[in-house]
């Protein structure tokens, strides 16, 4: 019975690492998770990516984080335990976690597919499930969640290099589909070159569209175009280019993580282009209205996207071999990587190999 009860017990202990306050310092923390439900999985955390979203919650800098924090939405791990009812997956299956873990089920947004736009969504982390508990998220060693909410990650794809997908590939995919920008014949500036951006641009050429690359950075232009293979690279601070490229854009997808102006942008579209921001930055955009009367323009937003879509995107990745350029580090490693994040310093995504990593570090 002892051994039964030890065993019970450490099939709902966790380990992660957790910020305590808004310093974002994160350090090893301890906490439980609950049993599997009958439709849930229970996933061992194998990878997990760095999301600048995760950098704005442990800072909370969009004022709504609740502490401890244990950040991590673009998880790819192994289902280790199944409910009852499961029917999606198997012990073993390789599997995505997202942004979200729970809607409401029932809405128009979550009957269209489109539970990311529920008003009842959960989040990962910092999000409040249904029985009262406060999510965590990825940095951790293992999930459970809701089949529904998790997706399949197709053998062809490097599991370190898939995790981003779960964000920045959805967040960046959601938006050229929605907004016809997803073909030949179409032109989209991708502003910000970072996590978002770069998966952004490779899903623009494989979609056939012609990417320009719009960055504050001139020393990415190289591999803007070497490596990513964009069809051209603007530098936002440099007034003569920008003035070159007025009016050439069908649509803008903005991914700054910082402040900046969006009027040099909304500049960059022909006539009934829209800039989507993606960019989750504290402070409000200054928006004169001449800037959209002149054009008949529009700035619109975008959230990563659905449960559905995200599967699609996910086999489509496979399918086009798209995957991100990412710097694996070690869960000690993480508030270096979150101080080189607010930098700008990471070509381009940080993910942490949480299976060989997280264990030594959380009991050490
Ligand atoms: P990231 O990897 O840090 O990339 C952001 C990029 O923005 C940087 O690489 C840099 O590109 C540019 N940038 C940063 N500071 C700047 C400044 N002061 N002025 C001008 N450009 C600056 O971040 P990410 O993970 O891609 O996320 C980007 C933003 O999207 C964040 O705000 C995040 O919260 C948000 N987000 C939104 C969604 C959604 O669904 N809406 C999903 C995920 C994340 P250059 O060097 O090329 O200029
Ligand atoms: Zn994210």
């Amino acid at each position: 019975m002892e051994r039964l009860g030890e065993r019970e017990k450490s099939v709902h202990e966790a380990f992660g690492w957790a910020a305590r306050d808004s310093s974002g310092h994160l350090s090893p923390f301890v906490f439980s998770r609950r049993e599997t439900g009958e439709e849930e999985v229970r996933v061992k955390v194998l990878y997990c990516g760095i999301c600048h979203s995760d950098l704005h919650c442990l800072k909370n800098e969009w004022h709504s984080s609740i502490y401890p924090l244990v950040p991590g939405h673009e998880i790819v791990g192994e289902v280790s335990e199944i409910g009852r009812k499961v029917s999606k997956f198997n012990i073993g299956d390789k599997v995505g976690v997202g942004c979200i873990v729970d809607s409401c089920r029932a809405c128009e947004s979550c009957r269209e597919d489109q539970e990311n736009y529920c008003t009842k969504a959960v989040a990962t982390y910092n999000g409040v499930h249904n029985d009262g508990t406060v999510n965590y998220g990825g940095y951790s060693d293992h999930v459970v969640v809701d089949e529904r909410y998790a997706v399949k990650i197709p053998h062809m794809l490097p599991l370190a290099s898939a995790a981003p997908l779960l964000c920045a590939g959805i967040s960046m995919y959601s938006p050229m589909k929605y907004f016809g920008l997803a073909g030949p014949g179409k032109h989209v500036g991708i502003v910000g070159l970072g996590g978002l951006g770069h998966i952004g641009v490779r899903f623009a050429k494989a979609f056939g569209t012609k990417v320009t690359v719009v960055s504050s950075t001139a020393g990415k232009c190289k591999d803007a175009l070497e490596n990513l293979g964009a069809d051209g690279f603007l530098v936002s601070t440099d007034e003569d280019q920008m003035q070159a490229a007025m009016g050439t854009m069908d649509g803008i997808i903005d991914t700054v993580s910082a402040s900046h102006s969006i009027v040099p942008l909304i500049g960059l579209l022909k006539s009934n282009g829209k800039l989507v921001l993606l960019s989750a930055a504290e402070k409000p955009f200054d928006l004169p209205s001449f800037s959209l009367i002149m054009g008949r323009k529009s700035v619109v937003g975008s959230g990563i996207g659905g449960m559905k879509e995200t599967q699609e995107m996910i086999d489509f990745a496979a399918e086009h071999g798209i995957e991100a350029d990412v710097e694996i580090i070690s869960m000690e490693y993480v508030n270096t990587a979150m101080d080189r994040l607010a930098k700008g310093d990471v070509r381009y995504r940080f993910v942490i190999d949480i299976a060989n990593t997280l264990v030594a570090a959380s009991r050490s």
